[in-house]
């Protein structure tokens, strides 16, 4: 069985080694959609309560809302944004939709999930024609 949420944010970014118009800097409105496969709890009736997903990913895309991430290694811009003030969010990655991927699954890895879940997998859609996926077996 198996139960899926979405979650929305604006983000910005670029992409310091694309050759194209992906280096400007630039934003999305990012859908992640996340999947918990495992047996129906006998007691709950539910794979993993809604309001538990919520609390697991829910902070991770809160923490991304509004910010413009961040490639550490992109030190021109981390400069900009900090003479801005704007919100930022430096991650040790170039900020494709891959990566982010990679990210949200080590960072609900992390996370204390019901015993029955066995595989985890995340979609990063940065467009409406794009996405990125990857998945965890836990
Ligand atoms: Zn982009």
């Amino acid at each position: 069985m198996k139960i899926a949420k979405d979650f929305r944010w604006e983000m910005g970014h670029r992409l310091q080694c694309h050759k194209g118009k992906c280096f400007n800097l630039h934003g999305h409105s990012y859908k992640l959609t996340v999947e918990f496969d495992g047996e129906i709890n006998e007691t709950t009736g539910m794979v993993m309560d809604y309001f538990d997903v919520k609390d697991v990913v829910g902070p991770l895309v809160e923490r991304l809302d509004h910010s413009v991430a961040v490639w550490d290694k992109d030190s021109a811009l981390i400069k900009v944004l900090n003479e801005l003030n704007s919100r930022k969010v430096v991650l040790p990655f170039e900020t494709t939709a891959e990566n982010l991927c990679h990210y949200f699954l080590a960072e609900i890895k992390k996370a204390k999930l019901p015993e029955n879940i066995t595989n985890v997998k995340i979609r990063v859609c940065e467009t409406e024609n794009t996405y990125a996926e990857d998945m965890i077996e836990l």
